[in-house]
């Protein structure tokens, strides 16, 4: 049994601590063969190879350390529709059929989230009370009010809430202008979705191997062939859901992405008192700040915050020192309570911010670079997936695939990120 966590080294993660147990699961030994290889056990990865076993399809799934090792076991786990980017952006860089499809396709990202969790009864403090985008300061609410419309344009179920509405959802003074409710979004436990899902899809089928990296992928006349440390996979097609967390085996997903860090701070349980204050209805809110945090509180009443940077350095204290002030500038009933949990998580970038699937190889899709938005596409994009490997019909799939794509100057745009976030926040701005 693996003790592995998704956490780096000297973190301590609210999910890796309070999830559902994990599975048991071994390692790669031997030579297997299935129609299809999913590497990589995030809600891409798990979603595809559940989607496809449901279909009668025969799966096995490498993951290189442990299921949800990745961004899916270290998020906020705020459940939203859609990706970061205005509907009207997708068009502009995709197109307006393509981009139209693209939009549609992720609208409801998250009823085929909470579908998924209520169908697998899967445990994961699903709490289905919708998110708030929170305008900051009233002249954000101009760029809300726009996004709001663009969203409702494509038949997402959002409303704008005056300042009043979003000051009671906030339970703070701060966030009295306004903003964007979703009511039909909603928060999960990362990590234990992640687990239910791995749970889910073994129950139905699915050959799941972990701390098994795909180390190569050959191709021989009929299959292609993976190679593990211990083991062998022969399959026909295979998916790479290795994102944001693609390993130096994986190097065309990897280098389709800036590398860009997000970290989280969390506290022991509030007193009852304080924590029914605190987004007193439970909804998931994130800012309209330039270095936006989100805000939720968790089942056992602990405010889990999170914003951008990497905790794997030694800017460590200044980050968490300048969320403890941004913090208690929300709630300044908040005071002193020290953080109990704080982890660092990385997610992929791309220039125009929109998620790319690539075709590395003939039946070899690999979807990475959601931009930090990924519980509901992850999930959506994997069932998307697993409906085009069967039907091999690629006219349904609502996505476009590319061929080949690399980000340029990765590494300066990589650190632009981390120094540049360091910078406001040295400076004690958002
Ligand atoms: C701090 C943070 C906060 C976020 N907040 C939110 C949020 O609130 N809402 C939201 O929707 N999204 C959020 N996201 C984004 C979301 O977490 C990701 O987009 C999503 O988890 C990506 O899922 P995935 O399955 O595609 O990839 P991952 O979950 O990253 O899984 C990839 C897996 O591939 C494995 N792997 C890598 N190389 C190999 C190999 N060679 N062989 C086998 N396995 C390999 C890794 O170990 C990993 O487990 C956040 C991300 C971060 C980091």
């Amino acid at each position: 049994m693996t003790d592995y966590l998704p956490q780096d080294s000297g973190e301590l993660s609210l999910w890796g601590e309070t999830a559902v147990d994990a599975v048991e699961i071994e390692k790669l030994r031997g030579l297997k063969e299935a129609d299809v290889l999913v590497v990589g056990a995030g809600y891409t990865g798990l979603s595809c190879a559940l989607h496809l076993v449901e279909q009668g399809v025969s799966v096995i799934l490498l993951e290189a350390r442990c299921i949800g090792f990745g961004g899916s076991g270290r998020n906020a786990g705020l459940v939203n529709a859609g990706i970061w980017q205005n509907p009207l952006h997708v068009v502009k860089h995709l197109g307006e059929e393509a981009g139209d499809r693209f939009n549609k396709a992720l609208c409801h990202s998250h009823n085929t989230v909470f579908d998924l969790i209520d169908h697998y009864q899967i445990d994961c403090q699903a709490q289905r009370c919708g998110t708030i985008n929170i305008a900051h300061k009233a002249s954000a609410m101009d760029y809300l009010q726009k996004r709001c419309e663009q969203l409702q344009n494509i038949g997402a179920p959002v409303r704008l809430v005056d300042g009043d509405v979003a000051r009671s959802i906030s339970g703070s003074d701060y966030y009295s202008h306004g903003g964007i409710l979703d009511p039909n979004a909603g928060t999960v436990q990362p990590l234990s979705y992640t687990r239910g899902l791995a749970r889910a899809a073994l129950l139905q089928g699915v050959q799941i191997f972990q701390e098994s990296p795909l180390l190569s992928l050959e191709r021989d006349e009929n299959h292609w062939l993976a190679t593990s440390a211990k083991g062998r996979v022969m399959v026909d097609k295979v998916v790479i859901a290795t994102n944001a967390y693609a390993d130096q085996n994986s190097q065309n997903v990897d280098s389709s992405m800036v590398p860009v860090f997000i970290f989280q701070c969390a506290t022991a349980p509030l007193p009852t008192e304080l924590a029914t204050r605190i987004i007193p209805e439970r909804q998931g809110m994130w800012d309209t700040q330039t270095l936006m945090t989100s805000t939720r509180v968790d089942e056992a009443g602990r405010l889990v915050m999170s914003s951008a940077g990497s905790l794997q350095s030694m800017n460590k204290s200044i980050r968490q020192n300048w969320m403890k002030r941004v913090r208690e500038r929300l709630y300044p009933q908040t005071k002193n309570i020290p953080w109990a949990y704080q982890w660092t998580g990385q997610v992929g970038v791309t220039l125009d911010k929109i998620l790319r699937i690539q075709l590395l190889a003939p039946g070899v899709f690999a979807p990475a670079g959601y931009n930090g938005r990924g519980i509901g596409p992850g999930t959506v994009i994997g069932k998307h997936l697993a409906d085009t490997l069967i039907s091999g019909n690629r006219n349904e799939f609502p996505f476009p695939v590319q061929t080949l794509y690399q980000e340029k100057r990765r590494k300066l745009r990589s650190m632009f990120y981390e120094y540049g976030t360091l910078a406001l926040q040295l400076m004690d701005r958002r």
